[in-house]
């Protein structure tokens, strides 16, 4: 049994490697981006479905969220709690709930383009 099994121990560096690096990595900028403030989450905005609180982007890529029917679009301060993958917490009522996935892009789309593009 001369076999030797300790060169397969050592992993080669393959792109597996280099992706879980480069995953890492934009999670690291996202947390930067998070700390900012930023938009940065690979998902649809929230919505609650209960108080109607829900989640918007500024043009400054700033999140927010605010009440539905409130159209001054200030930020109420509250955020969004990831309970865990697909179940988030209302900040405002406390009540979890799963995002829709059927909106996809063409939800996203369709809303920001019914939205009025303002002077900027
Ligand atoms: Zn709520």
């Amino acid at each position: 049994m001369a076999e030797s099994t300790g060169a397969r121990k050592r992993r080669r560096r393959g792109p597996i490697d280099r992706l879980a690096e480069a995953v890492r990595e934009l999670e690291k900028v996202r947390q930067q981006a998070r700390a900012m403030g930023l938009f940065a989450e690979e998902r649809e905005l929230l919505e609650c479905p209960k108080c109607g609180l829900w989640e918007d982007v500024t043009c400054d890529g700033l999140l927010i969220t605010y009440p539905k029917d409130d159209e001054g679009m200030a930020d109420s301060g509250l955020r969004f709690r990831e309970v865990n993958e697909d179940t988030f917490r209302c900040p405002a009522c406390g009540s979890e709930f799963r995002p829709p996935l059927d909106q996809g892009l063409t939800g996203e789309f369709a809303r920001s383009t019914a939205l009025p593009k303002g002077s900027g």
